[in-house]
């Protein structure tokens, strides 16, 4: 008999409601901050930016969000992704593990970004929103949001990190071919882009710089709000379709994981992924799983960050949120993994991590792309560079249990595929990829600089 390698389920089985582990924590997330009065701030404060509905998921403390009909409508394009079994890796491997991932490049994008763009975009719209701005690392995030803004009729404007800007040309072009218009970041459009080229001209851009372009121009237009594509609750709130899924689909397959991963820029795939099986857990409805967040050496948040208040931007428009943080002036070296370039983590994340709920680890790039490599010629799919990080922290897991002799179970977030970032490959075939290191005196510098809380 053949063993089955993928698991699918019906229209119908997309998930009715989102998950939120607000709900199930056993302390709640430190407030958020308004920066002038060291207050908590209130839903006034974020009307500028963001519709009433997403503010309300924002600080929401319900388990079950009901997903509105036209977002699921949406989402039965590529929803419910598949939860494949990678029975070729394990071979490889020579692992006793069971492997297993959950495919969120089947998106039109080609990632699990447009499980969050498309809400957003339902959301403006239904709140008369006439335009959306939003940064991008490696574009992908700016892609969804084109690709939501199109289908829900709403303009978008897309301030993309200059380094990815000019290694990722076809990114734009898709954003394009949705209609969006994308600049690179810093530009000259906005107070805080033209403070940052005036300092240093030749600036790679960060997202932390790219969102406090974005903030800047909805801040001031009345018909425009700003969209953030990681970090936020409502954003790891959304991606909870991604875990409900895969839970009902071990459930098929009979079996349960030990250890859940994803690789983390924002930390959104990762709880995802994750937060619907640690919220069985902490009900007591479900085993304990082990989770472990895996990022880029380039960009530790999570394993060198501090836990603190900190600005989610560079030019410090945002509020002030709790998080692991490298500090906001801190600009990561311009590897290819664009999008885990950000100086912080999803205040979320880092509670679960200061909770002890899930672990962490950082990989340098070449590592992550000789496992994409290996993946791909198990599986056949090109990772997305940011998802070769939890491939690499899924093989490491499956080579300890063939080390140990024990058969555990891993699930792990292929959070995207890597077909628009094939110049990454390249550069990584040629032998010319460099592992990257952060510059320690510069980390030191922002980390002094994090604000008095
Ligand atoms: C944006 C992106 C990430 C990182 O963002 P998270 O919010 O941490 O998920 C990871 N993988 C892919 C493919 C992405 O596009």
């Amino acid at each position: 008999m053949s063993e089955t390698v993928k698991y699918v389920l019906s229209e119908g089985r997309i998930p009715e409601a989102w998950y939120n582990i607000a709900a199930d924590l056993p302390e709640p997330l430190p407030p958020v901050l308004h920066p002038g009065t060291g207050q908590p701030v209130g839903p006034d404060d974020l009307t500028p930016l963001f519709p009433m509905a997403l503010i309300g998921q924002e600080v929401s403390s319900e388990r079950w969000i009901g997903i509105p009909g036209p977002v699921r409508d949406v989402y039965r394009q590529w929803r419910p992704s598949p939860l494949h079994r990678a029975r070729r890796l394990e071979t490889a491997l020579d692992t006793p593990a069971r492997i297993y991932y959950k495919y969120e490049g089947v998106s039109p994008p080609g990632s699990h970004k447009p499980n969050t763009a498309v809400a957003q975009a339902f959301y403006n719209k239904e709140e008369g929103v006439a335009r959306l701005t939003t940064e991008t690392g490696a574009g992908q995030w700016g892609s969804a949001l084109a690709f939501a803004g199109a289908l829900f009729g709403l303009e978008v404007k897309v301030f993309m990190v200059r380094v990815s800007y000019e290694q990722k040309p076809y990114r734009k072009a898709l954003m394009q071919a949705y209609g969006a218009n994308c600049v690179p970041s810093p530009s000259t459009e906005t107070e805080a882009g033209r403070t940052i080229l005036a300092r240093d001209p030749n600036t790679t851009g960060s997202l932390g710089i790219a969102i406090s372009e974005a903030v800047e121009v909805a801040a001031q237009n009345k018909d425009t709000k700003y969209s953030l594509g990681s970090v936020l609750n409502h954003v790891l709130l959304h991606q909870t379709v991604v875990g409900l899924e895969a839970l009902e689909q071990l459930e098929m397959a009979g079996d349960y994981p030990d250890i859940l991963i994803g690789c983390t820029g924002g930390g959104s795939n990762f709880a995802g992924l994750v937060t619907p099986f640690l919220g069985r857990q902490l009900r007591g409805e479900g085993e304990r799983v082990r989770a472990i967040a895996s990022e880029p050496t380039a960009c530790p948040s999570l394993t060198r960050g501090l836990y603190a208040y900190d600005f989610g931007d560079t030019g410090h428009l945002t509020p002030l949120v709790k998080m692991h943080t490298l500090g906001s002036a801190f600009v990561p070296p311009g590897f290819h993994a664009g999008g885990l370039r950000y100086h912080g983590m999803a205040p979320l994340v880092s509670h679960l991590q200061e909770l002890r709920l899930i672990e962490s680890r950082a990989y340098h790039q070449n590592e992550c792309f000789e496992a994409g490599v290996a993946f791909a010629r198990a599986e056949g799919i090109v990772p997305a560079p940011e998802a070769n990080h939890a491939i690499k922290g899924a093989i490491d897991e499956a080579v300890r249990c063939r080390e140990e002799g024990t058969a555990r179970t891993i699930l792990f977030n292929l959070s995207g595929h890597g077909h628009f970032d094939m110049a990454a490959y390249v550069e990584y075939f040629a032998g010319t990829l460099e592992d990257r290191y952060y510059d320690e005196a510069a980390l030191a510098e922002a980390l002094a600089a994090l604000p008095q809380v």
